[in-house]
């Protein structure tokens, strides 16, 4: 599996000894990590890395975790980043605020590494199902993302890895309209520089890859702002 296939996991905590035990155990369920001590950072990174899910302590320096959480759920470039809150408050008033700045998860410190690596997971699945390895379907479609096989009207469809990552990208979000430079981090990564004209390459060759046993062509141009699925 290519790096940038992995989820990514952005981890807040500003208690080192804390941040360490979870670094550790996140990369030990295979995940990709990056690590900020404090909000502003946090924030930062956010916007270098695009993490699928960020494990947000509530208490920190500079930019608290709720008002990080608040900025990028009002943002419709960070909406759809998981966002899983830590907290040492355990008021059912804390609690409610959390989930109403936008937070999809909220774990009551001290918790379980055990119960938010569940957490992790379960968040990962429903923000990036094809990092997680299952089965996506749209129409006569299948994706299945642990064996990388894809499937229309059950026939096999032969794909080059460029190609699949793109259709699991299109597949996680059908009806998304994605701009060139959104595939590109998606597919190619954010550290590899690529001209966006590549990726019209590679739509081409997934448009001709996913009729090549006929069917007629899901995919759809949008002009002035990139391609959908459906
Ligand atoms: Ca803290």
């Amino acid at each position: 599996m290519a790096a940038a296939e992995l989820p990514l996991v952005l981890l807040v905590e500003d208690e080192p000894a804390q941040r360490e035990v979870l670094a550790y155990n996140l990369e030990a369920e295979g995940f990709r990590v990056v690590q900020a001590a404090d909000g502003e950072e946090a924030l930062m990174l956010v916007d270098e890395a695009a993490p699928d899910l960020i494990v947000l302590d509530w208490m920190l320096p500079l930019v608290s975790g709720i008002e990080v959480c608040r900025r990028l759920k009002m943002s419709a470039e960070t909406r759809n980043i998981g966002i899983i809150m830590l907290s040492a408050r355990a008021e059912e008033v804390d609690r409610v605020r959390g989930l109403e700045t936008g937070a999809d998860d909220y774990i009551i410190k001290p918790y379980s590494v055990v119960e938010l690596m569940a957490r992790v997971r379960a968040a990962l699945r429903r923000v990036r199902p094809a990092t997680m390895g299952l089965v996506l379907e749209f129409e006569d479609i299948r994706l299945d993302a642990e064996t990388h096989r894809v499937y229309r009207a059950d026939k096999v469809l032969k794909l080059g890895p460029t190609e699949f990552r793109l259709l699991s990208t299109f597949m996680e979000k059908p009806g998304r309209v994605w701009a060139r430079d959104q595939l590109l981090d998606r597919v190619w990564g954010r550290d590899i520089y690529v001209d966006t004209r590549t990726v019209d390459v590679h739509i081409g060759r997934l448009r001709k890859a996913l009729c090549q046993h006929g069917g007629e062509d899901p995919l759809r141009t949008v002009r002035g702002a990139g391609y959908a699925l459906g």
